[in-house]
């Protein structure tokens, strides 16, 4: 087969029969073997679009020089350049390159970051090769392969669909139709539009119920996803709410600094009668102070450090923003099957109409025996035992696989504990789907929670097995199996049964059969709604995750309420979650008993209770929106097609890796690549994290730009000569940011982190707190420096090594202030306060090294003006670092009396509004 001839199938697959496109395309049902597909792969490359273009690398350049701050620090490099001052210039234009060329590194970097996150997010597709099912990369399909779809797939490729069963499809991102289209596999004539190709399944559409089967046409760019060009990842902003507050900030700083330059600038020639010349100098040193160039720099990559390690810790955020409503999180509703509990089921209880049986055997391991009390039995002596097994094994799409002596099932985890089960009471697998070969299927879904398929013996008997849950199946039954006997159900008896095994915390199905007529093909749900034998139930055990129970415990600590919200019964629901640490294993509500409730009282219900159990897509969005109006912001999880209203509307939609559907996915803000509740709380947990570090930076860099600003304004006033010069100011700036401010973006979680409250998502970044902080310890560097520049020039060294001595006194500051603002509040005197960072303590080795060139370099005093300074400036230099950690860790001690005596008074401003 030559790639036109593949091409011209593509156009027009919709137009033929399905068995011509597969003929064409030299596949069966069965798929390719695995050879072949290697071998098409060669040839017509990887399923993917080519990736959305990210800026290019000139513009991400470019870029950093859009910004109001750079744009004064040039204007003012062209006014020194006029004035002659061509050092000053050179150094400003110098900096303001080097600051383009690491934002430049530092953005690509954030960049490819989070490249690389969205790139854990492959989808995957259940391809049938050599004959078999498997699940596996989309990005791997060929055209001729068989793609098996069903509700809450995205569709992989362009796909020939030869078999489907009620199969509906979102086709609005090709058509912008919302409407999911019915598809029949039908052929349809040449030129019809590509809503009414009723036969295909396109690339990036949404399975929203259903089931069907297809070959793929087209794969890459050449479906039609990749002829209109969409891109399917829009490309992400490297920003969140929080730092489009700091951009808005940046400008309002700008213009103050403006103004007060220019306020220095008139008092200095009305008042201190200096030229023009000076005292523009003096105003460009006082801008070029007070502009932070590296902060947004250091913000983008404290954002993408801190995504990255959410990332390692199996959160993989899609929307930038959900980092940082993540920290303001106050009540995270959990699905329980796989994201609190183990998802490793295994039945341990089967109840037949008389009888109460045991079954022993842990995990998928078939083996184990089936014990009455004292007496143990196979299924040879137990006929009704025997065809439940029978039933729940054949009702079931899942496989039992031993891999190097360990047991695996492929397909859902409680149809594999049907397996083992079946298994256990000695029915053979293969044997049993051979002899009783399956016509047709109702698919499990949650909404119906049943699974119904019909079989025919090879007499041509025909018969129905249905399992699901207790509720749903009781109501289907008129009958019971009793010794071999159908009898008149006794509903009574079976509700009873349910609690008992519900209360032991165990998941409870139940298995019916029903007959049909030789000639019935197919299954609808109006042959099973009645007129069923009960055959019994089974109990499954699903054990809690040991780290989902710590997890629990911890979001307690944090002021975070979990609420357990699952498809599964009541009492089950409550035991399990009591085992766990969520609800009082007493109370729960159902998703029928919040269907019949008033919002007013579902708002108060839904704080109240912790535990809901038989809940359906709909009420998880009531839930969340009820939640949402008292105030509260939530995490929500959810993995099924239908969950997809509840993952947007929550304000952060958590989708399962594993078991998520695509569609849940596409919903979510993030998605948990191990499917495990813990993983959010590590994601609370970082996201506060991140909030902090950006906080830290912050408070770290402003104050470094208000003490140089201020010892040039004092200059002035006072009148006398700058203690520090401009380019020495951008010096300090730019050793500084790359060193010391950029190790705070990889700074561990504090301690206390999920002991305090959430955040107030209300509150602004700039908090009174934090312009309190760097107003005070601006000032207290500004007294250094100055004190240190004066000391210096009494002692009569001359005014260059006074200079340097002024700038060293300032860069010493910053590392002492560097400890001190690693721990917002609590004391940094402590061993993890120190040494907590290992990267910042090698930041503070390279800016001692850049200090000591700074200070005795000979080609520095050429650019910098500087000149030696001696031993005793040192130690004064090291005593003025010192004060200023003591003052600060002082003012951090009153904070925390403070805030001690306001708790104890009930007046808190809590430690989260810091
Ligand atoms: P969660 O919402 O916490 O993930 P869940 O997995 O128990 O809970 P569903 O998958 O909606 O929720 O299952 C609801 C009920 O449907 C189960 O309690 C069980 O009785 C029944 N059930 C689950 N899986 C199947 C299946 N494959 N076939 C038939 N019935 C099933």
């Amino acid at each position: 087969m030559n790639k036109s001839a593949m091409l011209k199938l593509d156009v027009e697959s919709y137009t033929v029969a399905a068995q011509e496109v597969l003929e064409s395309l030299e596949t069966g049902p069965e798929g390719l073997r695995d050879e072949e597909a290697s071998r098409r792969l060669q040839e017509y490359g990887s399923n993917r679009l080519p990736a959305p273009r990210r800026r290019s690398a000139t513009m991400r350049f470019l870029v950093q020089f859009h910004n109001i701050l750079i744009y004064i620090l040039l204007i003012t490099a062209i006014i020194t350049a006029i004035l002659g001052h061509w050092v000053d210039s050179g150094v400003i234009a110098a900096v303001v390159i080097i600051n383009a060329v690491i934002g430049f590194f530092q953005e690509g970097k954030a960049e490819r970051a989070l490249d690389a996150i969205q790139g854990m997010l492959s989808p995957q597709c259940m391809v049938v090769r050599n004959g078999r099912r498997r699940v596996m990369a989309a990005e791997a399909l060929v055209p001729g392969d068989v793609v098996f779809l069903q509700s809450g797939d995205k569709v992989p490729a362009d796909l020939r669909l030869f078999s489907v069963k009620e199969l509906r499809i979102d086709e609005a991102l090709l058509t912008g139709e919302s409407a999911p289209v019915g598809k029949t596999g039908e052929p349809v004539s040449s030129g019809a539009p590509l809503g009414e190709r009723f036969g295909m399944a396109y690339s990036g559409t949404l399975v929203t119920s259903g089931q069907g089967s297809g070959v793929v046409t087209a794969t890459g760019a050449n479906t039609e996803l990749g002829r209109i060009n969409a891109m399917l990842a829009e490309v992400q902003l490297l920003t969140t709410p929080l730092l489009r507050q700091m951009e808005v900030f940046g400008r309002w700083l700008s213009f103050t600094i403006v103004v007060i330059a220019g306020l220095t600038m008139i008092f200095g020639i009305l008042v201190r009668e200096l030229s023009l010349a000076e005292t523009f100098l003096a105003a460009v040193g006082m801008a070029v102070a007070a502009i932070p160039e590296g902060l947004p720099a250091i913000l983008t990559i404290t954002l993408a450090i801190g995504v990255q390690r959410m990332a390692r810790r199996n959160a993989i955020i899609r929307r930038l923003p959900a980092v940082e409503t993540l920290g303001s999180v106050t009540t995270i509703c959990s699905d329980k099957t796989g994201t609190l509990t183990r998802n490793e089921m295994t039945v341990a209880t089967v109840a037949l109409s008389e009888r109460m049986i045991e079954v022993t055997g842990v995990g998928y391991d078939p083996h184990g025996a089936l014990c009455d009390g004292d007496q143990s039995f196979t299924g040879e002596d137990e006929p009704d035992l025997l065809e439940l097994a029978r039933a729940a094994l054949l009702c079931n799409d899942a496989e039992l696989e031993e891999k190097a002596g360990q047991w695996t099932i492929n397909g859902d985890p409680t149809e594999g504990a049907l397996v083992v089960l079946a298994a256990k009471v000695g029915l053979e697998e293969t044997r049993q789907r051979r002899e009783f070969p399956r016509t047709d299927t109702i698919p499990f879904e949650s909404e119906h929670r049943f699974m119904a398929t019909l079989h025919h013996d090879h007499a041509g008997h025909g018969f129905i097995y249905v399992k699901g849950a207790p509720e749903r199946l009781l109501g289907m039954c008129a009958r019971q199996r009793h010794e071999g006997d159908d009898v008149p159900i006794n509903i009574e008896h079976w509700h009873q049964q349910v609690e008992a095994l519900a209360q032991r915390g165990q998941r409870v199905l139940a298995i019916a059969f029903g007959t049909a007529r030789p000639e019935q093909k197919t299954v609808d749900f109006h042959h099973v709604e009645t007129g069923l034998t009960l055959l019994g139930l089974v109990g499954i055990i699903d054990p809690p995750r040991e780290e989902a129970v710590r997890s629990v415990a911890l979001c307690q600590s944090a002021g975070i309420r979990v609420k357990m919200i699952t498809g599964d019964h009541a009492a089950t629901a409550r035991a399990i979650g009591a085992q766990l640490g969520i609800g009082d294993g007493r109370a729960s509500m159902t998703g029928p008993e919040l269907d019949g409730l008033a919002d007013e009282v579902l708002l108060e219900r839904a704080q109240a209770v912790d535990v809901f159990a038989r809940t359906s897509p709909e009420n998880k969005l009531r839930l969340v929106k009820a939640l949402q109006q008292a105030g509260h912001i939530v995490a929500m999880t959810g993995d099924g097609v239908n969950d997809a209203p509840a993952l947007k509307r929550a304000d952060v939609g958590v989708a399962m890796g594993q078991k998520g559907t695509e569609v849940s996915k596409e919903a979510a803000e993030i998605v948990l690549a191990d499917d495990n509740f813990s993983s959010i709380v590590e994601a609370v947990k970082e996201g506060r994290t991140i909030h902090d570090n950006l906080k830290k930076s912050i408070l770290f860099i402003l104050p470094t730009n208000g003490g140089q600003a201020g010892a040039i304004i004092a200059a002035i006033v006072f009148g006398f000569v700058l203690p520090i010069t401009a380019v020495q100011i951008l010096w300090v700036n730019m050793v500084t940011a790359v060193t010391l401010a950029l190790s705070l973006a990889f700074e561990p979680p504090e301690e206390n982190v999920m002991e305090r409250p959430p955040r107030d998502p209300r509150e602004p970044l700039l908090s009174p707190f934090l312009i309190w902080r760097i107003t005070f310890v601006s000032l207290i560097l500004v007294a250094g420096t100055v004190g240190m520049f004066q000391w210096e020039l009494h002692r009569d060294v001359p005014l260059e090594s006074a200079r340097v001595a002024a700038v060293n006194t300032l860069v010493m500051g910053q590392i002492f202030y560097l400890f001190s603002v690693r721990h917002l509040t609590s004391p940094s005197y402590t061993p993890s306060g120190l040494a907590g960072n290992p990267i910042a303590v090698i930041a503070v080795g390279v800016i001692v090294l850049l200090q000591l060139l700074f200070t005795y370099a000979p080609p520095m005093e050429h650019f910098f003006g500087t000149a030696p300074i001696d031993g005793q400036a040192w130690i004064r230099i090291l005593g003025v670092g010192m004060v200023i950690f003591v003052v600060v860790e002082f003012e951090k001690f009153v904070l925390r009396q403070n805030e001690r005596s306001a708790s104890s008074r009930g007046t808190l401003p809590s430690q989260s509004s810091r």
